[in-house]
């Protein structure tokens, strides 16, 4: 199912993120070594290979310390006496300082790295994001714990009418405790009437799984429902060009079957 792959994926997503915090800390643990650049010291021209980019422990802290050359006019130095000749997003250009020609591409420090070779101040303000995301991960775990994901249709109530309309509605996002969490507070609430029978937290494009809650609805209901009903919100479409028409053709298909 769709939705069980998707809740899937953000676990895996949500694992992995836990898996560097963890290697974050056993890297921070207390080394006073890790705070010098040890094992990088330059290494003389005779035994680098100018031509090669990647060396295993070269990056934004530890660059100035490898030897590089110039690929157009033959300068060769220390990557400290190289010149910054542009950025990206995800990366400094260190050039030629004779020349300026492009010597290579430096990434900026991963927050491993800050929390490796950084300054006190770095290495504080690094320590501060790894532990927003502890945070973050925690929270996420006990929200999902809390309040689980609508899988089947025994999760669902009995209802006694003849006709049955379910509204989807979303609540709270955008409202947070925190400056850093805008779904902190967020969660899509299943409503018959003004009587809640499901809530889960709410994220951004939910609505792949309007669909795949539909068809738990239909299961469970059958005929008797009638519509589900979702207002055509930016966190139910997200990116997609075609959510909305999705959303409306399965709306269309309640209806359709009751009047066959
Ligand atoms: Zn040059």
């Amino acid at each position: 199912m769709r939705l069980t792959y998707t809740i899937h994926y953000v676990y895996v997503t949500m694992k992995r993120l836990k898996k560097a915090v963890d290697e974050m800390d056993t890297e921070n643990s207390g080394s006073e070594k890790t705070d010098k650049l040890e094992g990088v010291a330059a290494e003389p021209a005779a035994e680098m290979d100018p031509t090669k980019t990647s060396y295993p422990n070269k990056n934004y802290y530890t660059y100035k310390k490898y030897h590089f050359k110039c690929r157009k006019c033959g300068w060769e130095g220390l990557g400290a006496d190289t010149v910054v000749v542009g950025d990206a997003i995800n990366c400094e250009v260190i050039g030629c300082p004779k020349c300026r020609w492009l010597i290579e591409h430096i990434s900026f420090p991963t927050t491993a790295e800050v929390l490796k070779y950084g300054s006190a101040e770095d290495k504080k303000r690094a320590q501060g994001w790894v532990e927003r995301e502890k945070r973050r991960i925690a929270d996420w775990d006990e929200k999902w714990t809390k309040y689980p994901d609508l899988e089947s249709p025994d999760q669902l109530p009995d209802i006694d009418a003849d006709e049955i309309i379910i509204s989807l509605r979303e609540e709270g996002i955008g409202k947070t405790n925190t400056k850093d969490d805008i779904w902190e507070n967020a969660f899509l609430v299943f409503y018959w009437g003004e009587r809640e029978i499901w809530r889960v937290p709410a994220w951004f494009e939910y609505y792949n799984h309007y669909l795949t809650w539909g068809e738990i609805l239909k299961e469970k209901y059958g005929e008797r429902l009638v519509d589900f009903e979702a207002k055509e919100t930016v966190d139910l479409g997200g990116d997609s060009f075609s959510a909305f028409k999705k959303v409306r053709e399965f709306r269309a298909s309640l209806s359709k079957e009751r009047s066959r």
